[in-house]
Parts: C-alpha cells; structure tokens; sequence
C-alpha cells in the first residue's frame, strides 16, 4: 500500500514536471509626465499647466497626454492586488514622457523618473522572489533616441537611474555598460534583453551599431540553449507599424540601412531557441509573425501602453487605454500559454482597472505557439467578427472608429505579418 502511494505521489510529481507555470508582468511606455495639471492643464500641450486656457482634468490622465502620477501608481496597485509574486517584471522601457517644448525632458529628468520607477516597483514588490529586467526606450534618454556608443552614458544610467539595484546580476550589469543590452538566465528561462532603440531613426550608419548584433548571436549559439527556452525582449520591434505601416522603424535618415533586415536575419536563424519576442513602443496590443521563405519562423507580441496616447500628429490624437499584461509560461512545454491583458477604462471615466480580455478565450486558441499566431491571422482575415475583436483590443477597447477601409485593414494585415524591408 505504501508502495502504491509512493507511485502515485511520484507519478502526479513527474506530471507537474511538464506544468511548471511561469507568471510575467509585463509594464511598458509609462511615459510619467510630472507637469500634467489636472486642476487647469492644457490638452493640446501636453496637460501641461496653463493659466489661462487650461481646463479640470481627469486626474487619471486624458487621451491626449502622457501619464499623471496616480495613473501610474494605481497600475503598480493593480499589479500588486492582482499577482503580488510574479517570477518576473519585464519593463520594456519609454519612462519619460514625450513633450519637447520648450525643451525636451533633460537627462537629470530622465534620470529622476528612472529612479522614481525602479522604487515604486521595487517597493510594491519588496520581499517577493520577483526579478525585475529593464529595458531601455527611446525615451529613456536626451533628447529622445540619443544612445551613444560610449559605455559613460549606460554607466552614468544604471548607477543614476537605480538599475544597479534591479539589474539581474553582475555579469549583467557588465554588459549593461556595453550598450544597454545584456542577458541572464533564470527559472530555465533565458532572457536576452536589446537596445533597438540604436536602429530606430538611428543616427548610426555601421551595419551593427555598438556590435549588438554579434554580442547577441554569440548569446544565441550557446549549446547549453534549449530550444524555445529564449525570450528575447526590446523596445522598438522590427518591421512596421500596423496603423499606419508605410514608415520602417528601424531606419536612418539616408534610408540606406538595412539593420532591419541583419536584425531578423539573426532571429531566423536561431529561431529555433527562441520561445517567443516581446515588444513595446508602438503602444497598441498586436502581434507579428516573423518569416522565413514564407514559413513563419518566430513570434512576437507588442503590449499596450500605460499612457494613453498612441500618437499625435499636431491636433490630432490616436489614443488607447492604459493596459498592463500578465503571461502564463509553460516551461515544460516551452510555450507562452496565455496572457491576461488588465486596463484602466479611461474612456468611460473608469478608475479601477479590470480585466480586458484573456488571450485564450478571446481568440480561441490552446496557446500562444506559432501555430496558433497563424491560424488566428488566416481566420482574422476570413471572420470578420474577429476581426473587429483583434481591432477593437489593437487600442484596448478606446474606440478611434472603425476599421473599415481597405487601407486600414491592409496596414493591420501588413504589420503582423511581414517585418522584411526586402522582399522575402
Ligand atoms: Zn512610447
Ligand atoms: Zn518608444
């Protein structure tokens, strides 16, 4: 009898083997604007105080604006309230807010919301075995997009910004140095973490700025690499944005740079270890499938912003609601097997955050493998009531009116599913 149980408690424990869960957080584009006035701000300059023309405003934040300290202190709450013990917080970068008149935010200001950050999370999430890995935006610095390739700079930044305390390990903050871009392994998970910021609108016109590009090839040929065991963040992700997908992110200003396409060059070849790609910046919820001699190769997944605003060209905005997002890892598996998107309904003058959608039962998938990404995008484009599901997620449920266009859908089309600057 005692035998039989000790067989069964041994077979249930090698089960679970195969079920070792992995929780992420993942918290991106904060862009925290410390002159955001809601008592009289001014919408069409940033919120920012304004005597005479300035209005009461949502002190959660507004559409056309970046975000006020209690946005951001109530999505660090939520994250608390909703898993206080996440094995991880991925922080993919765009701390500082957008404005540039009368000047850009400066250094020490990037600096201070840096600091401000790393404690508030560190803080909320004191005591727990939760790693927190930084991720440099093109906003972490001044003016925005200004990384140089001099190892001062990222120093000066992990000692002034407070990444010391959270940077995984030494060996990480020595690669740090290099060019913000470093790698460590826990959990059976091996995260690499990019500076693409150095391709976006880069000022760079070598084919491998800071030697990124061979720092993290070397990283991918590692043997002891299992397969589908990388998650490989950035920034800026490569190829276009679905909402308006004429303009390359990773371009300089002659256009002569094909950085994009070494990037994804490098990833397709190792594709075979890497489990999945997580991006920000762009501030929507979509995702892209990268591919290779018109087989998809790798997946990646852009999350939502905190700040409310997607872009804004002149008077015109395109907003989203503040998102934060919560992945379920299957390490036996290898596989990412849901993510649970939380939002703060700021259209409707919410002011606790909830539950937006689950991966899963949204869209009807077991997972989130690269067949699945693609079965999805086929039925995307015959079921137009999912469609418009993706569509209205693509902004967390803000509604900045229809897709309805051929143009509109085309660019969605266009931004999931080819990066490539040249035809492949
Ligand atoms: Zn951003
Ligand atoms: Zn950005």
């Amino acid at each position: 009898m005692k035998l039989l149980v000790i067989a069964i408690v041994l077979m249930a424990s090698n089960h679970y083997c195969h079920g070792v869960v992995v929780k992420v957080w993942q918290i991106t584009d904060i862009h925290l604007d410390g002159y955001y006035s809601s008592t009289s701000g001014q919408p069409q300059n940033w919120c920012h105080f304004d005597a005479e023309d300035g209005k009461a405003l949502n002190a959660l934040g507004d559409f056309n604006c970046d975000s006020p300290w209690p946005l951001v202190s109530s999505v660090i709450k939520a994250m608390q309230d909703i898993e206080p013990n996440p094995d991880f917080i991925l922080w993919t970068g765009d701390s500082s807010p957008h404005f540039s008149k009368p000047q850009p935010p400066s250094m020490e200001y990037v600096l201070t919301v840096e600091q401000r950050l790393t404690d508030l999370l560190t803080s909320h999430f004191n005591g727990s075995n939760t790693q927190i890995i930084p991720v440099l935006g093109n906003h972490d610095t001044s003016p925005a997009g200004n990384f140089p390739d001099n190892s001062t700079f990222y120093k000066q930044f992990r000692q002034e910004g407070h990444w010391d305390a959270i940077l995984p390990s030494e060996g990480a903050k020595v690669e740090f140095q290099e060019c913000g871009y470093y790698h460590f392994k826990a959990r059976g998970l091996t995260f690499v973490v990019l500076n693409t910021n150095l391709y976006y609108k880069t000022k760079f016109t070598e084919t491998d700025p800071c030697r990124q590009l061979k720092w993290l090839e070397g990283v991918l040929q590692d043997p002891d690499l299992a397969p589908r065991s990388v998650i490989l963040s950035a920034h800026v992700p490569p190829g276009f944005f679905e909402r308006s997908s004429t303009v390359a992110f990773f371009t300089n200003a002659l256009h002569e740079n094909k950085i994009n396409d070494l990037y994804l060059d490098v990833l397709m070849r190792y594709s075979d270890k890497i489990m999945i790609q997580l991006y920000g910046h762009t501030h929507t919820d979509t995702f892209r499938l990268y591919s290779s001699n018109d087989q998809v190769k790798s997946i990646g997944l852009i999350a939502p912003s905190v700040t409310p605003l997607v872009t804004k060209f002149g008077d015109e905005s395109t907003s989203a609601n503040p998102g934060v997002r919560l992945y379920t890892i299957d390490l036996g598996l290898g596989r990412v097997m849901d993510y649970h998107q939380y939002y703060l309904d700021l259209e409707h003058n919410h002011t606790t955050w909830s539950l937006a959608y689950t991966f899963r039962n949204a869209y009807g998938t077991p997972d989130l493998t690269i067949k699945s990404l693609e079965t999805l995008f086929q039925n995307m484009q015959t079921n137009e009531t999912l469609f418009q599901l993706y569509y209205k997620h693509n902004t967390l449920l803000y509604d900045n009116g229809p897709c309805d266009g051929d143009l509109c859908r085309r660019a969605q089309y266009c931004g999931i599913s080819d990066a490539w600057l040249t035809t492949r």
